[in-house]
């Protein structure tokens, strides 16, 4: 049953800082009387790059562009891609400020996703992602990340960030759980407000003239509470839970004078935020105060009941202000100019849009002349942003155990293994110059310093050595090892997982550990990842270890604490703390302090340090959960089903015609009874399912059950739900069906 919110319920903030001032609102006024209905609808809608030239702004006067997170302008770009970037937004910026008969002149907002840095450009620096700021406690330091991204961001010609996300992941198996800066709102709270006024400057005074650039806190709202920590899923939290823990970042980013707040592809309770009224006007505009403009998330508003990409009244009516219509935009135009017109969308609502949208364009000084920001030789990756993010990284790494290994001699003979050793590309995750973050190499970070080559540095300044060897091997016996291992990259969905084991069913790393241990090698592990996972067993096997998150560019940050001086001393202790619950078995999924049967192996805030040591006993190495699944989601979210639509079983002709929406975008939903053991995979066309544009698939999942399902197994598309018992074969058979799907 969807839920209105109560407004009464919500904080007000008693002073919003304002974005705007008596003069800038009669300058937009005057604005607004002369642009025509086109004008104003255009400002409404932000298309993708990759789906746009300069050219159409002609006829379709956007208000936005945007370079979504794998759709950089020129692929993969080359050595001096500040520029590329810059001429690309130049380009689009050009047609937009041509003079034309009766047109009037608005500059554009060109956003990118610079999560943790402008992590879209070749030599940017990369800073820690959000869940290794969480841990390290220090909102100074995230005002100064601010600040640093947005000057990178600036010279590369853009002006919004889709940042800070204020997510307060609640379920670690949420693939965007390190895009959040801690499950603890108190955290969050601390942070969106220093993140706001790095990247935008003071309340009402950054301008682009200045190196600012506009923020979007996101999403809003509930977006790290899922069932499940299933991406863009149902939060079913009651409303007090909705603004004690998933709103607690936006009141002091509204009171910092965020430009922009993005609205969520998750639901509330049955309601999809885009389409949410009483949250995105009532509470969020009215109760909050916030007069920035609400943008959408990418085709976030397709996912409403009733609306497709290109035709939804829906989402503005609810508040709205700015679609992010990626490849949708065109029809969207053409279908809001004609609800405009009929007055299906109030033209109130219409100009209010316009001018949310048009005070953030104008406090953000995009009216005035010049950016001298842009093409700014030697910012991206500045030494000074450079030593900004090592420092991020030194105040980021948790100690979860030392049984006195640490700190390493520097005139040690050191053996450096693993997988992430020497790879700045799994230091960095996903949001790293491509949306998932995968196929990068140490050659596309010409700036970039991997863990390893942090450590031969400061080893052989000292007189010892350090020796690169991934699988473990050495010829003469080092003295200790440090082994660097953790997660793959990954974003947005593709990053959930069903259980919280460490690379279930791929035991690498913890050979490799063994293997050291065996060997009576005295061994540091550190530790890539998301989010805290179960890692018991490779615990057990480590003399000390380190839990580094996603650290980014500036792999020298960790060398910086694990190594001593000369003396033998410390030459940073560590102080991160974390700001996430450590699970204690695999099955922990939503562990947050304060649970009333809170029982984590390391609690929120926990961290050794050189002051402060500790050991760790041996712990259980039964993962108390297996990795078959008792319910599966595989997801396509940019993808449309065609109606009517069937499930086809393999090759054969067994049809299971399902009644449902017309069109879906989401998930595809396999459920079972509880106690059935079936685990799924998308199998089939290698293709990015969920970016790419224009391609007629068979979308194909292969299935199987380990144990035969006791109870109706179901499948489900969106609102469509058929009973698919019929479709499982014995147990351990890997089944087949094919859903046809148009990108
Ligand atoms: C994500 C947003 C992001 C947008 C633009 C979406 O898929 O949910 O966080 O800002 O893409 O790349």
């Amino acid at each position: 049953q969807a839920q209105e919110a109560e407004p009464a319920n919500w904080p007000q903030i008693a002073s919003p800082d304002a974005l705007t001032d008596a003069e800038t609102e009669a300058m937009i006024t005057r604005l607004i009387a002369r642009m025509s209905l086109e004008e104003k609808i255009g400002q409404m809608i932000q298309a993708d790059i990759a789906s746009i030239v300069p050219e159409d702004l002609r006829r379709y006067p956007l208000g936005s562009v945007l370079a979504g997170g794998s759709s950089a302008p020129l692929g993969k770009p080359d050595r001096s891609p500040g520029r590329d970037w810059a001429d690309t937004a130049m380009a689009f910026e050009r047609v937009a400020m041509e003079q034309r008969q009766g047109h009037v002149a608005i500059p554009l907002l060109f956003g990118v996703d610079a999560v943790h840095g402008n992590n879209n450009i070749v030599g940017a620096t990369l800073f820690p992602h959000n869940i290794g700021l969480g841990a390290a406690r220090d909102p100074d330091l995230i005002r100064r990340i601010g600040l640093a991204t947005a000057r990178e961001a600036a010279a590369a010609g853009v002006n919004w960030t889709f940042a800070p996300t204020v997510a307060v992941p609640q379920d670690d198996r949420w693939g965007r759980t390190y895009e959040g800066y801690s499950e603890d709102p108190a955290i969050v709270r601390a942070y969106a407000g220093e993140m706001t006024r790095g990247l935008q400057g003071e309340p009402g005074e950054g301008t682009i003239q200045d190196g600012y650039i506009a923020g979007s806190a996101k999403h809003f709202l509930g977006d790290g509470g899922t069932t499940g920590g299933i991406d863009q899923g149902d939060n079913a939290a009651t409303e007090q839970e909705l603004v004690d823990i998933h709103a607690a970042g936006y009141p002091p980013a509204i009171e910092a004078g965020i430009m922009s707040i993005m609205a969520s592809f998750n639901s509330w309770r049955g309601r999809k935020m885009h389409g949410n009224e009483s949250l995105l006007t009532d509470v969020l505009k009215e109760r909050m105060g916030f007069d920035g403009f609400v943008v959408g998330d990418w085709n976030g508003h397709a996912q409403i009941e009733g609306c497709t990409a290109t035709d939804c009244p829906q989402t503005f009516i609810a508040g709205l202000d700015m679609a992010m219509a990626p490849d949708s935009w065109k029809g969207l135009f053409d279908t809001n100019l004609a609800h405009a017109r009929a007055g299906t969308i109030p033209m109130e609502r219409v100009d209010d849009a316009v001018r949310r949208i048009l005070r953030v364009k104008a406090g953000l000084g995009l009216f005035d002349a010049a950016r001298p920001w842009t093409n700014r030789d030697g910012v991206i990756g500045s030494a000074e942003h450079r030593a900004i993010a090592r420092e991020a990284v030194r105040k980021s790494l948790v100690l979860l155990k030392n049984d006195g290994v640490l700190p390493l001699k520097a005139d040690a003979n050191l053996l450096v293994a693993g997988p992430a050793a020497d790879d700045i590309g799994l230091q960095s995750g996903g949001w790293t110059l491509s949306w998932q973050g995968d196929g990068n190499t140490n050659a596309d970070f010409p700036n970039g310093q991997s863990i390893f080559s942090g450590i031969q540095e400061a080893v052989s300044a000292a007189g010892g050595s350090a020796t690169l060897s991934t699988d473990g091997s050495f010829t003469r016996r080092p003295d200790a090892a440090i082994v660097v291992f953790g997660e793959e990259p990954y974003a947005e969905m593709r990053g959930d997982v069903r259980t919280l084991e460490f690379q279930a069913g791929d035991k690498q790393a913890l050979a490799l550990l063994q293997t050291l241990k065996a060997q009576g090698i005295p061994t540091v592990s550190v530790f890539l990842s998301g989010r805290p996972l179960w890692v018991n067993p490779e615990l057990n096997r480590s003399d000390a270890f380190v839990a580094a998150w996603l650290p980014g560019s500036e792999g020298g940050g960790i060398a910086d604490v694990l190594i001593a001086d000369a003396e033998g001393a410390p030459r940073h202790d560590f102080t991160g703390r974390l700001s996430f619950s450590w699970p204690k078995t695999a099955g922990q999924f939503t562990l947050n302090a304060g649970d009333a049967d809170y029982d984590p192996l390391f609690p929120l805030g926990y961290g050794l340090s050189y002051a402060s040591p500790g050991s760790v006993p041996q712990l259980a190495e039964v993962a108390g959960v297996d990795a078959s699944l008792a319910n599966t989601s595989l997801f396509f979210a940019r993808g449309r089903v065609p109606a009517p639509f069937a499930w086809e079983e393999g090759s054969a002709a067994a049809r299971s015609p399902v009644d449902g929406p017309q069109t879906q975008e989401g998930a595809v939903r396999l459920s079972w009874p509880a106690g059935t053991e079936a685990t799924a995979r998308i199998a089939g066309p290698d293709l990015d399912l969920t970016r790419e544009t224009n391609a007629k698939v068979l979308l194909q999942i292969e299935y199987r059950v380990a144990q035969p399902a006791s109870g109706p197994v179901t499948m489900s598309l969106g609102s469509g739900t058929i009973d698919a018992s019929a479709l499982f074969g014995a147990a351990g058979e890997w089944r087949t069906v094919r859903v046809p799907l148009e990108c």
